[in-house]
């Protein structure tokens, strides 16, 4: 008897992972090109779902699509990631999308969210909720995306977004946790790249009357900080984008003057950048920075010119009760004036994130259940690697870290559970690369902090020896001839570079603007300032202006904040069930129908997708539980064909004895299909076939 089933199609190559025969690398690849080639870019490792970015959109998110998936078995379609939700259900789930930039996290977790919004409750109050939480996206990607050489739509911020549903299962709403938005970005942009779309999408989309309102010029040529080499970009309407952006604003519920206010502080970093300076040459042979020319965002904000600048002109340091004005020279102006750009954006961003959880937290207690869903940004390797990028890569490191822990206790629970012996398989673990970077004592991290925290000069080079100091001492940081070393240094490095082992892959990072971009120090003149203004959104961004809250404390860095969140984040997702989408790119040309091997094979290897279908199969790769197995199956047995009523019919005993009745059968079945020897074991609640 011939049996085809989804899972199993030679044609379009295997749906599961696990029924590879035999497996190995270029079986794996080969399997994923087959499929990729019929557009099928979904594929299984057990409950693991791989997505091959497509780069051209499928007829496969379709409400006909949603409803087939909804009431069928998961084993009875071609893989999806809609299924993701068949696998387990009723406890506190998360889906955790990794991947590097271009892989498609982003667009999935988008398909998950209307998926999630398509199948859960009816009624004005749940729709308004859902819709609510699938327009914050909108909001979010033109803040906080942008163009970058590896994706058109890169997302620069982390997120993690829980969805609470009551008892009933429909959404009661939701929280969203944003991790470091990169505004290096809003100042400057690497070459082929740009800033974030808003700036853009505004000048583009905006009215005649809104731009003379805000003193725009729709000419981006005409802003410093917009870069010009690539400022249109293909499939890209920035008009368009500007008003689903002001739609997706008011249907989150943002008051019409909330909308003018972002958008005056939008505009006031576009007039900020073209602040320019001059010296003014002082008798003590000093030069003093000067603005040049009146400027509009004094009149956009209600800031007096004058107090502005003299922010940056001059700065106060207290000590010991002790005022000291020093003044700022013109390259000193020049990055105070940056500084505050970059800290007005990322707080403008953080507010917007606190603004849409106003609106979309549930209104009740009631939760029975909640969905997180993340979405960061993926591994990043540059011509030139900074901070950023090492920040992006460590949490990248503790998300694979968490896939290692998950993906083996996991398994490892079931089988205790079960009753099932199990063996370990060996899995290359990242978490000596985490402990190099995020060790309280003698952390990449840790040191970072500890040399901008020094009192003296401090610079770059100084962090540097520092490291190198350590990587004499320390176990990671041993020489390059150790195995275990994940720090490498050697004398063929460029000056100023330091490079890791990551997990996917050795990246150099220039340690110049590490000390700077960690200390993120803003000039207390330039937020008191920013705090007199009279605009009252901007009055709330800069707390720490107001004069009667004078704090001498030092903010804690940029790196002890995010290494605080990640870790708060993991806590959050280990009390959840994981699900993943382990996110693959096809090509480096954004191009569709080009299958890389090369590049398809390094991420199969670092995401360690072949040790993940090896642990699967060193147990039972294909499980099922007893009903649906059942229902599948019920024809081939005489005990439960014709007769047979249903699950609850039988009894517990005869219940066995039927499913090793079927147990012998779907061995045989199996045998035809040319995969490994499959057999059938009864187990407590669950029925697997290894
Ligand atoms: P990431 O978030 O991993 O950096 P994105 O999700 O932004 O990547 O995807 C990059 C681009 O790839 C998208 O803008 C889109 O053009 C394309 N893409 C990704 N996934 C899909 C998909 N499932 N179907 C069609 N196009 C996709
Ligand atoms: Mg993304």
């Amino acid at each position: 008897m011939e049996v085809k089933t989804s899972l199993l199609d030679n044609m379009i190559g295997v749906g599961d992972m696990v029924l590879i025969e035999p497996l190995s690398e270029d079986t794996f690849i080969e399997n994923l090109k087959k499929r990729f080639d019929h557009n099928e870019i979904y594929t299984y490792i057990g409950s693991v779902v791989i997505s091959m970015n497509p780069y051209k959109s499928l007829p496969i998110y379709t409400a006909e699509k949603v409803e087939e998936y909804r009431n069928r078995n998961f084993y009875e379609l071609s893989p999806h990631i809609l299924n993701i939700f068949s696998f387990k259900q009723d406890n506190d789930q998360c889906i955790l999308i990794t991947g590097e930039s271009g892989a498609g996290k982003t667009e999935a977790s988008k398909f998950v969210m209307s998926y999630v919004a398509a199948v859960c409750g009816k009624g004005q109050e749940v729709n308004k909720v859902k819709e609510q939480l699938l327009q914050s996206n909108p909001v979010l990607e033109a803040f906080g995306n942008a163009k970058t050489v590896k994706n058109d739509n890169s997302s620069r911020f982390g997120k993690y977004m829980d969805i609470e549903f009551d008892f009933k299962g429909d959404p009661l709403g939701g929280v969203i946790s944003n991790y470091l938005l990169e505004k290096s970005r809003v100042v400057k942009q690497p070459r082929g790249e740009r800033n974030f779309h808003i700036f853009y999408q505004l000048l583009s989309g905006a009215s005649d009357d809104t731009l003379q309102k805000l003193k725009l010029d729709r000419d981006f040529s005409k802003y410093n900080y917009l870069s010009l080499d690539s400022a249109t970009v293909n499939g890209l309407d920035d008009a368009a984008s500007f008003r689903t952006v002001r739609n997706a604003m008011q249907i989150v519920g943002f008051m019409e003057d909330e909308v003018q206010s972002i958008l005056e502080l939008v505009a006031a970093v576009l007039k900020l950048g073209n602040i320019e300076f001059k010296p003014e040459s002082r008798c003590n042979g000093y030069d003093e920075s000067r603005v040049k020319d009146k400027n509009e965002m004094c009149e956009l904000l209600g800031i007096e010119q004058s107090v502005l600048e003299r922010a940056f002109s001059f700065r106060t340091v207290e000590a010991k009760m002790e005022k000291v004005s020093t003044t700022l020279n013109v390259a000193q102006a020049y990055y105070a004036r940056d500084a505050l750009a970059k800290n007005l954006y990322s707080r403008l961003f953080s507010w917007l994130v606190n603004r849409i959880n106003e609106s979309i937290k549930a209104q009740t207690k009631t939760r029975k259940k909640v969905m997180g869903v993340l979405d960061i940004y993926g591994f990043e390797i540059f011509e030139d690697n900074s901070f950023e990028q090492f920040i992006i890569n460590y949490c990248n490191e503790k998300l694979q870290q968490i896939f290692i822990e998950l993906t083996l206790r996991e398994e490892q629970e079931e089988y205790v559970r079960e009753d099932i012996e199990w063996t370990n398989i060996e899995y290359f673990n990242n978490a000596i690369i985490c402990d190099l970077i995020e060790n309280n004592k003698n952390g990449i991290l840790a040191m970072l902090d500890e040399e901008c925290l020094r009192p003296g000069t401090v610079t770059d080079e100084t962090f540097l020896d520092k490291l190198n100091t350590m990587c004499a001492e320390h176990q990671h940081f041993e020489s390059r001839q150790s195995k275990n070393s994940k720090f490498l240094t050697d004398h063929s490095l460029p000056h100023n570079c330091f490079r890791i082992q990551h997990y996917a892959g050795k990246v150099l990072y220039r340690a110049e603007g590490f000390v700077d971009k960690n200390n993120d120090l803003l000039y207390r003149d330039l937020s008191q300032a920013m705090y007199k203004a009279n605009h009252s959104l901007i009055k709330i961004l800069f707390p720490e202006g107001n004069p009667a809250k004078v704090n001498l404390k030092r903010p804690p860095t940029a790196g002890f904040q995010f290494r605080a969140s990640v870790g708060t984040l993991m806590k959050n997702l280990l009390t959840k069930n994981p699900n993943y989408i382990r996110c693959i790119k096809p090509n480096d040309k954004k191009a569709a129908h080009i299958f890389t091997d090369s590049l398809v094979c390094h991420q199969v290897r670092y995401l360690g997708l072949l040790e993940n279908v090896r642990v699967r199969r060193a147990g039972y790769a294909f499980r099922q539980a007893y009903d649906p197995c059942l229902e599948r199956y019920k024809m081939l047995c005489k005990q439960t064909w014709p007769h047979w009523k249903g699950p609850l019919f039988f009894l517990e005993e005869k219940r066995s004895q039927c499913l090793e009745d079927l147990a012998t059968l779907i061995q045989k079945i199996y045998r035809g299909c040319k995969c490994r020897t499959h057999f059938l074991l009864l187990k407590k609640s669950q029925v697997v076939v290894a």
